[in-house]
């Protein structure tokens, strides 16, 4: 079986490939389809992952994975293909990676979307790469607007940093590795110099009357990572979500697909970086949400931590960029507020962290923090990063700035994503935290099937089943206040079968699991996670009676009796 690699990103046409390589090679285990296109017309691939054997993965609770939204954040990409990869290798192993993995796709099913932002990603991949951060739709403006903006000017590839010597500039070399540039002191009266301005790598567009100039606004200014629906506020509220709720196209095709499967029982979207697990709520404490739901959330989030090394923080309380705004219209809220079902964003590798970089506020960092953090960044990055990972300032006559000099972090390969040597050892532990959080799924099964005949053509029937998941059938609370349908059990009778009591449908109502669980072990353990039904019915020996259990999240039980 085709085996995938990581020694480089794949680009939309090789990862096409090597998807399509492996629905061929394992149809029993996984088939690939399109979900959508992108704005520019490329497919959304998504993969469905279950052992068909024993039924297909509409019928089984279901986890969701999607990556590289943002479109530099390839290493989403990465870490999803990882998954598929492990997942299909592992398959019918003997050892415990292998047993998991079995058990795993016998009873549940994956749905992943490796690339959900093809055409962001296909620039950012390129030989000559732009780096925009969502969809490459022209947005807000339809044309390209005035003022300084990224490009990469000498044409080598690569959009690295430009610097330019001016006496009041902000950064001064620092005196440790004059490389680096370290802000300056605010008593800094202009001794220390030389002084720059930093800039990325580009220029200036329209009329530059020598001093002054703005930034333009971007010319692909989606961030499509705020076109969900939950919360959504127009662009004047946050800028990137887009006209209305869904209206980009690969958002609208996950959020078609999403709510056309209600038996996905929660999702990991992947993104870079910070090394961090992400999870609702995003606009208000932790003490709105229902108690249960932030208890589950929290021990989902302590096993993450154990499998991946990564703290899981809630956003609004640990990972606002403003201390007095938040984010909205985001994956994870989406999943959580409107549908009911745990969700997480990953934000995978950080290199402050794999510098050494001890963390604490992980969004105050940026604004603030040591020098000498700094100075062990660019040490690792020296160390470990590559070719071309740091470049050394080097002169550049700019078309209107004069002489500047070009150089700094190569970020496409440092900062945004690992160096591509340490790309598979940083998305493989996420794997393990994937099959974990599909495991606790909630998961209908027959407790016991009993017939009795009350002579003549009469028979009692009951048929008891059970949820033998962690989690209850209706995953959280909040399903619950979003009136999330019962767990139900037909009797699909034939022409010969009258029902004489019972009810052809009954509506059970949803099977607790254990993940609420206390430690008081003087609690009763009364068996909330069984429902039953029972008829008496009427109908010859050897009938064939058709039964079936069903929740939205917890799959469908089929089962066949012949009377007698
Ligand atoms: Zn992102």
């Amino acid at each position: 079986m085709t085996q995938a690699q990581f020694d480089r990103f794949y680009k939309y046409d090789e990862l096409t490939e090597l998807l399509e390589k492996w629905a061929q090679e394992c149809p029993h285990l996984c088939d690939k389809q399109s979900i959508g296109k992108s704005y520019e017309g490329r497919d959304l691939w998504l993969m469905t992952v279950t052992n068909r054997a024993t039924g297909p993965a509409e019928d089984k609770p279901a986890f969701w994975i999607d990556g590289n939204i943002h479109a530099t954040e390839v290493t989403g990409s990465a870490a999803a293909i990882y998954l598929l990869n492990h997942l299909l290798h592992h398959y019918g192993g003997d050892d415990a990676m292998g047993q998991q993995v079995t058990k795993v796709l016998d009873s549940r099913a994956f749905y992943v979307l490796p690339r959900a932002n093809p055409d962001g990603a296909e620039l950012a991949l390129a030989d000559q790469p732009k780096y925009i951060r969502s969809s490459v739709r022209p947005y807000p403006f339809d044309e390209p607007q005035e003022g300084f903006y990224t490009e990469d000017i000498d044409g080598d590839g690569r959009i690295l940093t430009m610097r330019v010597a001016d006496p009041h500039g902000p950064w001064q070399q620092s005196d440790e590795d004059p490389r680096l540039l370290v802000l300056r002191k605010p008593d800094d009266l202009g001794d220390n110099g030389p002084y720059y301005r930093l800039f990325a790598e580009g220029k200036i567009r329209g009329d530059y009357d020598g001093v002054t100039f703005h930034e333009a606004p971007p010319e692909q200014g989606l961030d499509i990572n705020r076109n969900f629906p939950y919360e959504w506020r127009p662009e004047s509220d946050q800028k990137g979500a887009g006209l209305f709720p869904t209206s980009e196209p690969e958002i609208r095709a996950m959020v078609r697909f999403i709510t056309d499967h209600p038996n996905i029982t929660g999702g990991i979207t992947y993104h870079t970086y910070s090394r961090v697990l992400l999870r609702p709520p995003s606009i208000e404490p932790d003490e709105k949400l229902p108690t249960d739901d932030l208890r589950i959330y929290q021990q989902i989030g302590k096993k993450g931590e154990e499998l991946t090394g990564y703290k899981p923080l809630a956003v609004y309380h640990d990972f606002r960029y403003h201390p007095k705004e938040v984010i909205t219209g985001v994956f994870d809220d989406w999943l959580y507020y409107h549908l009911g079902v745990f969700a997480w964003t990953a934000e995978l590798w950080s290199l402050p962290k794999a510098a050494g970089v001890e963390i604490e506020d992980h969004t105050g960092w940026f604004r603030d923090h040591p020098d000498e953090d700094d100075l062990k960044i660019a040490q690792w990055v020296d160390e470990n990063g590559g070719e071309d990972a740091w470049v050394d300032w080097y002169p550049f006559e700019h078309p209107q700035l004069g002489p500047v000099e070009l150089g700094g972090y190569n970020t496409f390969c440092t900062w945004r994503n690992p160096p591509l040597h340490l790309l598979e050892a940083e998305v493989a532990p996420q794997a393990a935290f994937a099959l974990f959080h599909a495991s606790i799924s909630p998961k209908l099964e027959e407790h016991s099937l009993d017939m009795e005949s009350l002579g003549g053509d009469r028979w009692r029937l009951r048929w008891v089943v059970q949820n033998t998941g962690w989690l209850p059938t209706n995953v959280s609370e909040k399903a619950l206040e979003r009136k999330l349908q019962p767990v139900e059990i037909r009797l699909e009778t034939g022409e010969d079968v009258d029902i004489l009591q019972g009810n052809r449908v009954c509506k059970i109502g949803q099977l607790a699991g254990r993940a609420t669980k206390s430690k008081s072990w003087w609690e009763n353990d009364t068996p909330a996670n069984r429902g039953k039904a029972e008829w008496v019915i009427q109908a010859p020996v050897g009938s064939i009676l058709k039964l079936a259990a069903k929740g939205p999240r917890c799959g469908v039980i089929r089962r066949e009796v012949k009377l007698g």
